[in-house]
């Protein structure tokens, strides 16, 4: 395993699905080190699919994937690449602190003979640092509000100090304020080079932090640029085609939204 990588990711006209049904179909994606790319599209366009496919927790049909630049079928370091899945809340019967549910993200990287030394729980108080819930710490998971548990969940899979972080939609389902809060923490964590896939309708929250956009559409890619090019690809492609990327957002969300800080963008509204 090369130390670092060329990529993290590469997906060679990848495709994923289900038993007897194939959702994502011919992707190449590349994510190397650094990046910080946005995966965006419609709902049911298969964004999750694709994340989840290339970890392995979707059906794999065809072409290749490649983790660290090994074949994720040989790959074994699932430390290295850190997931915080979409629908997914802590139960409320859980009656753990968030410095234990974080440090659960650094279990494979000890024999299980082996007490936590003191490295281990610096990189976990790290972890907790670097969502900005310090000062939660000793707190039960379920005292705090869902978009502080998300930030639980991106902690946890910091604790495993992954080369690449893939997060479905970290945003969605969390109030105003902690959306910014989100944003805060993706933006230090890019700050300090972690490379990140985010799967997001959230763009705007974003939009300093991504480096790249790809964006989907009944499960295929049909743009991967510059967040420069994808605004050029929004005024070229923009109202009326149909080339609408960011168009389900939930009812919640303002009318007339700015996209990286280039102009009002009032997509149409699409039937489902
Ligand atoms: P997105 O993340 O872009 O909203 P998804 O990847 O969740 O899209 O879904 C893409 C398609 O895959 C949808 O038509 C959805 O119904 C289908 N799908 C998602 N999960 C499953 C599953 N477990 N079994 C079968 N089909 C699924």
């Amino acid at each position: 395993m090369p130390l670092s990588p060329a990529s993290l990711v590469e997906l060679r006209s990848a495709s994923f699905g289900y038993p007897g049904r194939t959702v994502v179909t011919g992707v190449d994606l590349t994510v190397r080190p650094g990046e910080v790319v946005a995966l965006l599209g419609p709902n049911g366009s298969g964004k999750s699919t694709l994340v989840r496919g290339l970890l392995g927790l979707t059906e794999h049909q065809g072409g290749e994937v490649l983790l660290l630049g090994t074949p994720r079928e040989q790959f074994h370091e699932h430390t290295r690449i850190g997931y915080v899945p979409q629908r997914h809340s802590l139960s409320a019967a859980v009656r753990a602190t968030v410095t234990e549910i974080v440090a659960v993200g650094r279990l494979p990287h000890r024999p299980w003979w082996r007490p936590a030394s003191s490295e281990d729980r610096d990189v976990v108080r790290a972890a907790i640092a670097a969502v900005g819930l310090a000062d939660r710490a000793d707190e039960e998971v379920a005292a705090l509000s869902g978009g502080q548990q998300r930030r639980v969940l991106i902690a946890r899979a910091l604790a495993g100090r992954p080369d690449l972080l893939v997060m479905d939609e970290p945003t969605a389902g969390v109030d105003q304020v902690n959306q910014l809060a989100l944003a805060d923490v993706l933006r230090r964590l890019a700050a300090d080079g972690t490379s990140m896939l985010v799967v997001t309708h959230e763009l705007d929250a974003l939009s300093d932090v991504v480096t790249r956009i790809v964006c989907m559409d009944a499960g295929h890619l049909d743009f991967d640029g510059s967040p420069a090019e994808y605004r050029e690809h929004l005024r070229a492609h923009g109202s009326g085609s149909g080339h609408h990327h960011d168009h389900d957002h939930p009812a919640s969300s303002p009318a007339g939204r700015r996209v990286l800080g280039d102009g009002p963008l009032d997509p149409a509204p699409k039937a489902p």
